[in-house]
């Protein structure tokens, strides 16, 4: 399910990378082609870990109700055994891509879970790449209350604390390396070195 394969053969150029844009897709892409690189050769990544990517927001790999996608895969999947029976295996295979896109986002490892915000979850996978290839845009080994500055400021403020900065001690700031915490122990639980 990795959305873009990134080479990681060469971090200064991740780095200057993630730089141009830490909060786009770029860090997300690093972070999943990291975690998939040891199951690279099955095509598929099952890996639980893989949904603290997803964006609540973003409608192409929101979750799904179940059933829902239950209902709207059943019915690609049917799609696809006719077009592998007309012998049309470019389509079925795009279709068959689809099918597991839409179960993906009906499985339960997307569905929202207690005490853990997911919109908090992306930006938890950002600080953890930007910390690992020292790319924060502007300062070297930058701190926490830099990242959340970095990750949660709009516009010249933080929409969740409305504040301009954070300290070292603010809400965010502990939000975040709680968050990255935990992102931590679910890569590590999926034999992920964090
Ligand atoms: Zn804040």
């Amino acid at each position: 399910m990795a959305s873009k394969h990134i080479d990681l053969s060469n971090p200064a150029k991740i780095r200057a990378e993630i730089q141009k844009d830490p909060k786009g897709a770029f860090p997300l892409d690093v972070w999943e082609t990291y975690c998939s690189k040891p199951f690279a050769h099955l095509g598929l990544y099952p890996l639980p870990v893989l949904s603290w990517r997803v964006d609540p927001t973003d409608p192409e790999t929101a979750a799904l109700d179940p059933q829902h996608a239950v209902d709207e895969a059943l019915s690609w999947s049917i799609q696809t055994l006719m077009l592998l029976k007309s012998n049309q295996p470019a389509e079925a295979l795009e279709h068959a891509k689809r099918v597991v896109k839409i179960l993906a986002r009906g499985s339960s490892i997307v569905q929202p879970k207690r005490g853990q915000p997911a919109a908090m979850r992306p930006t938890a996978v950002r600080a953890w790449v930007i910390r690992k290839y020292n790319a924060h845009p502007t300062k070297s080994n930058a701190s926490w209350a830099d990242l959340a500055d970095l990750l949660f400021r709009e516009k010249g403020r933080c929409p969740r604390c409305r504040r301009p900065r954070h300290q070292y001690d603010s809400a965010c700031v502990k939000a975040l390396c709680t968050a990255v915490r935990n992102l931590r122990s679910a890569m590590e639980h999926d034999g992920i070195p964090a």
